[in-house]
């Protein structure tokens, strides 16, 4: 196997891992559908619920995949893979490989997204397709997205196996780590169809922002008007992911594109996780229209843009970095650099610039600071009644130490002492002077 594999967590971690994930998550997404929409939110009510219930009532609240639900998403999955096949964009290079491929893709991530919302709003205007009905068949939805998409891995990785897209692929040996982790880097559907661009955005991430939407339509066809709350929630959700679809050629240099493999880690993450887990304070307000005030809804939404900003200019200087081979200037001068050598799987020596100055001095992954507190402010509209809101919160925060943790050692084990030299000039790994 490549090293790219040797360097995620050991096997007993991935057994681990994977075995909750399969068991823990599906459960999870549905009993954080039921709670928020047919349990006010409320933990305790749905655990007293199932305390007087028991597992037959589990049974009872989880929804079966319909063929409403079944059709929604079909209709959506076939309407972003026309878009990322046949919208124009520019041609753009992704980074090196460890086999030494580079990937090339079609950069119209921003096209589609616009076209996204506007066919979606435009469907509700024009009286032709009402959001509400995916709202109110969300739970069936999600359950077809968790058999479906485990589903989808099993071809991912039958794919793997067979017809592997590159030379950056390959076998651990082990089915449950080939299957879990993934068996191809850059697994395409003919030459053009990238699927990781396509479960990682094109379905992923859009419909985050296709449910935001839906969530803020739910509530005023509800209530007749949107509360300030729903608006900032609403607002900050949708800046954030236009920011990630202007710079979604920059994602594709990140480790989810670059590293991780296309594996049920991944692809389940992102078509199963992101629609029902980063828009749960959205789904959250729908039915919780907390009036916040003009005064307060403005803190919220500047203090939430301004981390987004943050976290983009962070991800922006390093690419910038690179891209200009360490020329840019960071902060307005001229950037601390460590110039690192490293040897790729084929035995090649390369060389790469590690940035030691603006935010990438301040702490290795302080990207991840405004990350988090972006979340928290697109869900404070949510006051403090209930915790629920905030689980998008706490696991963000325990899913990007692990990511800082799992980076810093494939780092450590492809810079060896260059890496050790950037960790003596920059100690903290997230929170400066902290952690
Ligand atoms: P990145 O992949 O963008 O950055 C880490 C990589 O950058 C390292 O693997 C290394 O790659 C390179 N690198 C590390 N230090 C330096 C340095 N000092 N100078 C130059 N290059 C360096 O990180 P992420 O993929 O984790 O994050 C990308 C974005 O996605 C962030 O905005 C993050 O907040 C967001 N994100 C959001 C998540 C969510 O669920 N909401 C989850 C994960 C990320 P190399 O091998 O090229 O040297």
């Amino acid at each position: 196997m490549s090293s790219e594999s040797n360097m995620v967590h050991s096997p007993m971690v991935t057994y681990a891992s994977m075995l909750s994930l399969l068991t823990l998550c599906p459960p999870f997404v549905i009993l954080l559908w039921y709670t928020m929409v047919h349990a006010d939110g409320s933990v305790l009510q749905t655990t007293n619920y199932l305390r007087e219930h028991g597992l037959q009532g589990f049974i009872n609240i989880w929804p079966k995949p319909t063929a409403t639900a079944w059709k929604i998403i079909a209709c959506y999955a076939a309407f972003e893979a026309a878009l990322q096949l046949w919208l124009p964009g520019k041609r753009v290079e992704g980074p090196i490989s460890p086999a030494g491929n580079r990937p090339i893709y079609k950069a119209n991530g921003l096209a589609a997204y616009a076209v996204t919302l506007i066919t979606y709003l435009g469907l509700w205007w024009f009286g032709i397709f009402n959001p509400t009905i995916v709202y109110d068949h969300l739970g069936e939805i999600f359950s077809a997205l968790i058999f479906g998409s485990f589903i989808f891995c099993i071809f991912l990785y039958i794919k793997g196996l067979v017809a592997p897209s590159s030379t950056d692929s390959g076998s651990s040996g082990n089915i449950i780590i080939d299957f879990y982790w993934g068996m191809e880097l850059y697994p395409r559907i003919g030459k053009n169809f990238d699927i990781k661009v396509f479960t990682n955005c094109r379905f992923g991430m859009m419909s985050w922002a296709v449910l935001a939407v839906t969530y803020c339509i739910k509530q005023y066809e509800t209530y007749g008007r949107v509360s300030d709350s729903m608006l900032v929630n609403t607002i900050l959700m949708l800046v954030y992911v236009t920011k990630f679809f202007w710079w979604e050629a920059g994602y594709w240099n990140t480790m989810d594109i670059a590293h991780d493999r296309a594996g049920f880690y991944i692809c389940w993450g992102c078509m199963v996780w992101v629609p029902s887990v980063y828009t749960s304070p959205g789904m959250y307000l729908v039915n919780h229209p907390v009036n916040l005030g003009v005064q307060l809804a403005l803190y919220i939404l500047v203090a939430g843009i301004l981390c987004i900003y943050i976290n983009y200019d962070c991800d922006r200087q390093r690419q910038e970095f690179r891209r200009t081979n360490g020329k840019a200037l960071v902060w307005g001068k001229a950037p601390s650099k460590i110039h690192a050598s490293y040897t790729t799987t084929s035995g090649e020596t390369k060389s790469s610039l590690l940035l030691t100055s603006g935010w990438w001095g301040l702490s290795r992954h302080f990207h991840y600071v405004p990350e988090i507190s972006a979340a928290f402010f697109w869900t404070l509209p949510a006051l403090f009644n209930h915790f629920l809101p905030y689980f998008y919160v706490v696991f963000l925060t325990i899913l990007l130490f692990d990511r800082a943790k799992r980076d810093d050692d494939r780092c450590r084990s492809k810079y060896g002492k260059y890496w050790k030299l950037y960790c003596e000039k920059v100690p903290y790994r997230i929170i400066p002077g902290i952690y």
